[in-house]
């Protein structure tokens, strides 16, 4: 890590100081392969801008979220998990379960999902 890079590792991941496998990129988010998959299809979508989760301020805005949601299942039918089924998950501070501070959307198929998460 550079002086000048970001302390946040998406944010790097965004300005590619940090190496990821992109999925996806257009002027307002990007989509990875999460580096730990915990199913068959495992993408996580995310705000080029630094957004730290689902509760701040900036997430409310209705289009930045319509967009990574219409971005995930825009993966999910290129994926082809799209008719059998899929998960989209947010995690939200320490009792969600969110280890990055930057908000993301986790896109999870290719298995049949459990219920209640854990
Ligand atoms: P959270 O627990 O915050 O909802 O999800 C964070 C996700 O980021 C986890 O699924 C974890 O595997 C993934 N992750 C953590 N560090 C990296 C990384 O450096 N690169 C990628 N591609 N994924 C990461
Ligand atoms: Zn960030």
């Amino acid at each position: 890590m550079s002086a000048a890079d970001p302390p946040c590792i998406f944010c790097r991941i965004v300005a590619g100081t940090l190496p990821s496998t992109q999925v996806y990129a257009d002027d307002h988010v990007i989509a990875i392969q999460d580096l730990n998959p915990q199913a068959p299809v495992h993408v996580l979508v995310l705000p080029r801008q630094h957004v730290v989760g689902i509760a701040s301020e900036e997430a409310e805005d209705g289009a930045l979220l319509s967009h990574l949601v219409s971005v995930a299942n825009r993966i999910a039918r290129e994926r082809q998990i799209a008719d059998g089924g899929y998960r989209l998950v947010i995690n939200q501070g320490a009792n969600g379960g969110q280890t990055v501070a930057h908000l993301h959307l986790h896109v999870l198929g290719g298995r049949r999902m459990q219920w209640p998460p854990g």
